[in-house]
């Protein structure tokens, strides 16, 4: 047996004989033109061929996955006519006399190195698309049908040094069990493809993969990123069990897609997503999220060696709340220090920093930086519905700061004429006890709470989120806990606020009851936990539960 360890990018189990990605080899030949406007013809007419072939990829994406995947070959679209591309083309086949392939090939080689050598991760990832848009103009040039792909008649898993896009879209889906590549990255539009479709896959195995390992059996685990060669009997059947528990539960949940979150007896709950990047929103549609609950915008900060700039955020949430078409999008506000520095920030050290100058108190204290990520939330509320609310807040003068804050922003778009939107929701985090106990007074100032528990455990119970060796002290079912959720629940309502659980514990379907029984309205769950989630919530009799569970939170004893 051999086990290779990769990076998990695409939850399943997938078993089958392990297959290489057979590229043709495109080996372009160099050659002197004399008549460089026949030849810029030439090119002007696999560039149009390119264009149509990539509108049907979109459509078959749109089809198979979704309109986040079309909207990569519309991308590509734009990238095979983009004019400094089609500029610098025209001007080496005029001024060089090069054949159109060469040229091509020389100016695609140029721009994927601008993007990779971008400091933004997701700039760079775009070297990758210029290579595969180049990649198809230059095989219709050279008059290549282009067969490659998997001979095989059995479905495989597929092995490859890296996957393009539009690889991974024209692959006969049926014939794939998963993927495995030696490089990529998790935020690769291959692996959003792969987590897509719902195919296991796992990335930057590096060489560990020897290509004489073709044909034989491997099992992998999208959820742990192990690839097993030629398995023992009890890894195969431990694996395999696994597998056909996924299986089982996923035939299960995908009848529950387009379904309510309703109990039995007709309480509603709002069923949302926590992401931490654009890269996240197909998964959120795929698995039928009923808006975003929590984008942790921090890790747009955590991303890069700089502070990102307005217009870099600002695209990034504009393409959020375009993706969601109209649904609700909760964008939390900067929330680092504790476990999450930036060095550029240059924050002193702090012996306690989970008790420190983090998440909005940097921002009160940094007023700039403030505004630059308000600035680019509100020009980005004009392209769907969105909400923010502020981490770690404990006063009603810090919330009274942001919303001036919020006010001042929204003054000067308007005296740039820079539009948005001027309903966007406001609200807080209820994760410090502080905020809970002072939630008659926030529920007056915000539209909505949204509970972070993981925080909200942490400094209730005085245990560190961070340390592994708290074992059950570190309770999020702690009675403490559940009476200070309770407690905002009661005073959002009473003031006609909603409320919504955005830590961890929104996914634990042991709380589902209480939640219901509490009257949370929301819950905010990664992707892969919100089927399960309806699951529990179309199961339970909420009205009948209710009683008994109330009396137990009232007069709950340890
Ligand atoms: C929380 O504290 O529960 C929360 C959602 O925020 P984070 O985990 O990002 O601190
Ligand atoms: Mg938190």
């Amino acid at each position: 047996m051999i086990l290779v360890q990769g990076k998990g990018v695409s939850n399943g189990v997938g078993v089958g004989p392990l297959y290489y990605y057979r590229r043709k080899s495109h080996s372009i030949v160099r050659s002197s033109i004399t008549d460089p406007e026949a030849e810029w013809a030439r090119f002007k007419a696999a560039q149009a061929t390119a264009i149509e072939q990539l509108g049907d990829l979109a459509e078959k994406a749109r089809a198979d996955a979704g309109d986040e995947a079309a909207l990569l070959f519309e991308t590509h679209q734009m990238l095979a006519e983009d004019m400094d591309f089609e500029d610098a083309i025209k001007d080496q086949i005029f001024e060089e006399k090069l054949n159109s392939e060469a040229v091509v090939t020389d100016v695609a080689a140029q721009f994927a190195e601008m993007f990779a050598s971008m400091d933004d991760a997701y700039m760079q990832a775009r070297a990758a698309d210029v290579k595969d848009v180049s990649g198809r103009i230059i095989k219709i040039l050279s008059g290549d049908d282009g067969d490659e792909g998997i001979a095989s008649d059995v479905p495989v898993i597929l092995a490859a040094d890296d996957l393009a896009p539009s690889e991974t879209v024209q692959m006969d889906k049926s014939k794939i069990l998963g993927f495995v590549t030696a490089g990529g990255s998790g935020s690769s539009h291959t692996a959003i493809l792969a987590r897509t479709m719902g195919i296991p896959a796992i990335i930057g195995v590096g060489d560990a993969l020897k290509p004489e390992y073709e044909g034989r059996e491997v099992i992998v685990d999208g959820g742990t990123g192990e690839v097993v060669i030629d398995a023992d009997e009890l890894t195969r059947s431990t694996m395999m069990k696994k597998r056909e528990e996924q299986l089982r539960l996923k035939r299960l949940l995908e009848t529950l897609k387009g379904q309510e979150n309703v109990t039995k007896d007709g309480q509603k709950m709002m069923v949302y997503c926590n992401i931490g990047s654009p890269d996240d929103v197909p998964a959120v549609k795929v698995n039928d999220g009923g808006g975003i609950g929590l984008f942790r915008s921090e890790f747009l900060y955590l991303s890069v060696d700089d502070y990102p700039s307005e217009d870099m955020q600002f695209e990034a949430y504009r393409n959020v709340l375009s993706a969601m078409e109209g649904k609700r999008v909760i964008i939390r506000t900067l929330d680092i220090g504790a476990d999450k520095q930036v060095d550029y920030f240059q924050m002193e050290k702090e012996e306690n920093p989970a008790m420190g100058l983090r998440a909005l108190r940097i921002c009160l204290t940094r007023p700039e930086v403030f505004r630059t990520q308000l600035r680019a939330l509100y020009r980005a509320s004009a392209y769907g519905k969105l909400a923010i609310m502020f981490p770690m807040v404990t006063s009603v003068w810090e919330v009274r700061e942001c919303k001036r804050a919020c006010k001042a922003v929204m003054n000067e778009l308007a005296a740039e004429g820079i539009p948005y939107a001027d309903n966007v929701e406001l609200g807080v985090m209820i994760e410090t006890p502080a905020a809970a106990f002072m939630s008659d007074r926030l529920a007056q100032e915000v539209d909505f709470f949204s509970v972070g528990t993981n925080d909200l455990t942490q400094y209730t119970l005085a245990c560190d989120r961070q340390c592994n060796n708290l074992g059950k002290f570190y309770d999020p079912h702690h009675p403490a806990v559940l009476r200070a959720i309770k407690m905002a629940a009661d005073n959002a309502h009473k003031y006609g606020k909603w409320i919504g659980i955005c830590g961890e514990l929104g996914a634990d379907l042991e709380m589902t009851e209480t939640f219901l029984a509490i009257g949370i309205d929301e819950l905010s769950v990664s992707p892969s936990a919100v089927l399960p989630l309806r699951n529990a919530i179309r199961m339970i009799d909420a009205g009948a539960v209710r009683p008994g569970i109330l009396a137990k939170l009232e007069g709950s004893v340890e």
